[in-house]
């Protein structure tokens, strides 16, 4: 059996593959007790090529393109910095954020890996 916690972080990356991110921020933001961020295609000027950034003082994450938009670890990685500058001080590392994004995709690579093997044994 999976814990909650990892049932919760499969159903996080799975709602942003269905294309609904909007739900999976709102999960995410209950989940953390912390304000919902806002979501925006297209990144603020002299973002360079990234594929997303968090603007603190909007509290938004902006995304480069529509396809970013479901793209888990883009997301993931953006809330995470939402998440840490509730106390409008830290931001995060880069290496934080992203082995937030990966711990949620390795719940979820894991789950896709059990329900393979539990469909094959049928
Ligand atoms: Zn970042």
């Amino acid at each position: 059996m999976l814990a909650d916690e990892q049932l919760f972080k499969v159903r996080v990356v799975q709602w942003i593959l269905a294309k609904k991110t909007e739900e999976a921020l709102e999960a995410l933001s209950k989940y953390y007790r912390i304000d919902i961020p806002r979501l925006r295609v297209g990144m603020p000027k002299r973002s360079g090529d990234k594929a997303g950034c968090y603007v603190s003082a909007i509290k938004t994450i902006h995304v480069a393109s529509e396809e970013r938009l479901y793209d888990p670890f883009v997301i993931l990685h953006e809330f995470y910095h939402h998440l840490r500058t509730q106390d409008g001080k830290h931001r995060g590392t880069e290496k934080h954020a992203n082995k937030f994004a990966q711990d949620y995709i390795t719940a979820y690579q894991s789950a896709q890996g059990y329900s393979f093997r539990f469909s094959y044994e049928y």
